[in-house]
This record gives C-alpha cells, sequence and structure tokens, in this order.
C-alpha cells in the first residue's frame, strides 16, 4: 500500500478542504444618521448608497 514520504506540515494539515469553515461576515452600523442599516465595513453601504459621508452609488 502507498504510504506517504514525508509527514504533512502543520500548515498543510490545516489547509486541507475538509477544513475549510465559513464564517459570518462582520457587519458595522452605517454611519450615515438617517440610515443606520447593518453593511460590510470599507464599503459603500447598500442601502443608502454613501461612503465616508458622500453619495458614491445611487441607492
Ligand atoms: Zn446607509
Amino acid at each position: 500500500m502507498a504510504v506517504p514520504k514525508r509527514k504533512m506540515s502543520r500548515s498543510n494539515t490545516r489547509a486541507r478542504r475538509s477544513q475549510w469553515k465559513t464564517t459570518v461576515p462582520t457587519l458595522v452600523p452605517c454611519p450615515n444618521p438617517a440610515c443606520g442599516e447593518l453593511k460590510l465595513p470599507h464599503t459603500a453601504c447598500p442601502n443608502c448608497g454613501q461612503y465616508a459621508g458622500r453619495q458614491v452609488v445611487e441607492a
């Protein structure tokens, strides 16, 4: 029977596909006082379309 020639590194063991897990995304409240919707950090708000206090995309 085929046997592994070398010890698998801890890093490779950890990176095995069976170890892939999903994580809950971090959400932050929208800083726009009129909105307050939860959004992903460092992204324009999908609800009001503002980023860093200015309108960047249409709501
Ligand atoms: Zn918003």
